[in-house]
């Protein structure tokens, strides 16, 4: 897939929650890319070069004239401050698209996909809801663990919880890190380690890894060490910050 440079458009800025926004930007040419992959968005302030990288969070159908982001805003990140106060119009550059955090076609598809996210590293996920869709029409057993602060940081929830209620074999568990809650079938409290723990896995399972590196790190070592699948079996993207 062409590495592509060009403008975009800020369109519209909606608040997920009170930490992350949806970004959605006009593009000037079409952009070829598949669920899972991410760009990078440049600019210059105050005499300084920004490039960020984000996560796709639209489908690849609707990537001829838009594409969206979900941005988590840090406090005094340079980014995540350009965000809060970008208005509709404003221009920066893209580059991409990049990753290989990529799903085999449905027919190639594994007996088992487990997905694990944390915070915004759900936005491939989401951008793969088409996909995970076919993936369960094949018979897959598709399991997605989505771990958030609390149910106040909880976005992009009934997407994929209107997907499990439609088929038995796809698993939806959201882990509550700093928030106790009433167990129900799919909100949990704890970190998603924690459930991973108690996963059954089956031994040609596809892991796909995305959000903070800690728990990239450590989900891909318990699928290694201790469910015995093999590194090539996992996929990662870390949401690693850029200082
Ligand atoms: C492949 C990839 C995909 C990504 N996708 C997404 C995505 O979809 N959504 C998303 O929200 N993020 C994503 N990220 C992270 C994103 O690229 C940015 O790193 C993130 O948005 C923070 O950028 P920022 O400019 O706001 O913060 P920065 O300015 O980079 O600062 C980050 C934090 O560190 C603090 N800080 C800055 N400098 C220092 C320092 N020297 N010492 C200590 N603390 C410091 C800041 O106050 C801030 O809280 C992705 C990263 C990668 C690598």
């Amino acid at each position: 897939m062409d590495i592509l440079n060009q403008k975009v458009t800020l369109l519209s800025k909606i608040p997920l929650t009170p930490r992350v926004l949806w970004l959605r930007f006009q593009l000037s040419e079409p952009l070829l890319f598949q669920a899972g992959q991410f760009i990078k968005l440049e600019w210059d302030i105050n005499g300084q070069h920004v490039a960020r990288n984000y996560s796709i969070a639209s489908p690849p159908y609707q990537g001829m004239t838009s594409f969206s982001l979900v941005a988590t805003l840090l406090a005094n990140g340079v980014a995540s401050t350009q965000f809060q106060f970008a208005q509709p119009g404003w221009q920066t550059s893209l580059k991409g698209p990049y990753g290989r955090l990529l799903l085999p076609k449905a027919v190639e598809c594994p007996s088992q996909l487990i997905l694990v996210a944390t915070g915004t590293g759900i936005a491939p996920f989401y951008a793969m809801l088409p996909d995970l869709e076919e993936y369960l029409k094949c018979g897959c057993h598709v399991d997605l663990f989505f771990g958030v602060r609390n149910s106040e940081e909880l976005f992009f929830f009934y997407p994929f919880k209107v997907l499990a209620e439609q088929y038995s074999h796809f698993n939806f568990t959201v882990c509550f890190s700093r928030q106790q809650t009433t167990e129900s079938a799919c909100l949990h409290s704890g970190y998603v380690q924690q459930y991973l723990v108690n996963t059954d896995v089956h031994s040609n399972a596809l892991v796909m890894l995305c959000g903070h590196p800690d728990m990239v790190d450590g989900c891909f070592t318990l699928f290694t060490k201790d469910k015995g699948l093999k590194a090539s079996q996992i996929k990662r993207e870390k949401y690693i910050l850029n200082h």
